[in-house]
């Protein structure tokens, strides 16, 4: 059994007590807020126990939620790895690199577990995605929300961009060659829209859009894979595939499939087809707790490491600078 608590219980910190409640072996233990209001109306809501401070709820628990706003990650993740408590750190893990990578170190030193709230990679439709994606070419993405104060205390890159950069990390195994950017800072004191073009030493390139002052929220992707093209709405939790199989190649069990047509490629006959693979009903959150739950109890590698949201956030804050420079 993993005794959990959460910290900062705004938006994002009651879905997790929410979820938190419903996890398997697990015990949950109680919430804390820097806000004493927000903590005693997040225990009154779901019945939870409101401690008073980070370190007597520290004291309970073997593992932590931090869902508190990104310039605070840092000091509460610090404080929670310094008890030996395993934490789930929503993300992005903190604001600057130097930061993320001491955490990694320390969690090293203590023995513990880092895990980071990419929650997309735990999204079913990318998840059903994920077999046609083995040497995808090409990105372009889109996730666009309308205007909450919310997560403006940090550039659009860092709240929403760095989903779809952590995405894109995770299927393209190959480093980063160069960044050219552009954003603005419209609404709020930091960038609210950007647009990066990513190009990797594999020769893959993802032009990456995000911003927090749409009109009509929008988390979508395609990939340009050798022999197949997929749009992946995490969203609606969809996918549709459009690829050539060679004769003989069986379609994939568990999707909805269309013949297309015939050509050559390559003086080799292939029939190309639509696919619409099965997305499994699931709660992408809860999921993301189960396995970080797994990964604390049978000391698994997680998902999303410590070290991955520091790749993600290495990534974003180059965006950042590419973006700041254009703008000097
Ligand atoms: P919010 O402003 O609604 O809530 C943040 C809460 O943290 C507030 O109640 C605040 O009082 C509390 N807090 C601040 N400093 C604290 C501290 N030192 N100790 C304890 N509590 C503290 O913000 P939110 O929208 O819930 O976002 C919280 C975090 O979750 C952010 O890092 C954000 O990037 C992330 N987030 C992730 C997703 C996702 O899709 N994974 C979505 C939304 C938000």
């Amino acid at each position: 059994m993993l005794k959990v608590g959460v910290a900062g219980v705004g938006h994002l910190g009651k879905v997790h007590t929410k979820l938190w409640k419903q996890v398997d072996g697990v015990q949950f233990v109680g919430v804390f807020d820097e806000n004493g209001a927000m903590g005693s109306a997040a225990a009154n809501e779901f019945g939870v126990e409101n401690f008073s401070s980070l370190h007597a709820l520290l004291k309970q628990v073997d593992a932590l939620s931090i869902v508190t706003t990104t310039q605070a990650h840092y000091a509460v993740a610090k404080a929670a790895i310094s008890e030996g408590k395993h934490v789930l750190i929503e993300k992005p893990i903190t604001t600057t690199t130097e930061q993320a990578e001491e955490l990694i170190a320390l969690a090293k030193q203590q023995g513990v577990k880092i895990q980071v709230g990419h929650v997309e990679r735990f999204n079913p439709a990318l998840i059903a995605a994920e077999p046609y994606l083995t040497d995808p070419r090409f990105f372009e993405s889109h996730r666009m929300a309308q205007f909450k104060p919310r997560g403006t205390d940090v550039a659009v890159v860092l709240d929403l961009m760095v989903h779809d950069i952590d995405v894109i990390l995770s299927l393209v195994k190959s480093p980063v060659k160069s960044i050219d950017a552009s954003g603005v800072a419209v609404v709020s004191e930091q960038l609210d829209i950007a647009n990066a073009r990513i190009k990797f030493e594999n020769g893959a390139v993802a032009n990456v859009t995000a911003s927090r002052i749409s009109q009509n929220p929008l988390r979508k992707m395609r990939v340009f894979a050798k022999d197949a093209y997929l749009s992946l709405d995490f969203g609606a939790k969809s996918v549709d595939v459009f690829r050539l199989i060679a004769e003989g190649e069986h379609e994939n069990e568990g999707s909805l499939t269309m013949k297309l047509g015939e050509i050559e490629k390559g003086n080799v006959p292939r029939t190309i087809i639509y696919e619409k693979p099965d997305v499994k009903d699931l709660n992408p959150l809860k999921y993301e707790l189960e396995l970080f739950r797994d990964a604390v109890l049978h000391d698994l590698r997680p998902v999303v490491a410590g070290e991955d949201g520091l790749k993600a956030l290495a990534v974003a804050e180059q965006i950042i600078i590419s973006i700041e420079k254009q703008i000097l």
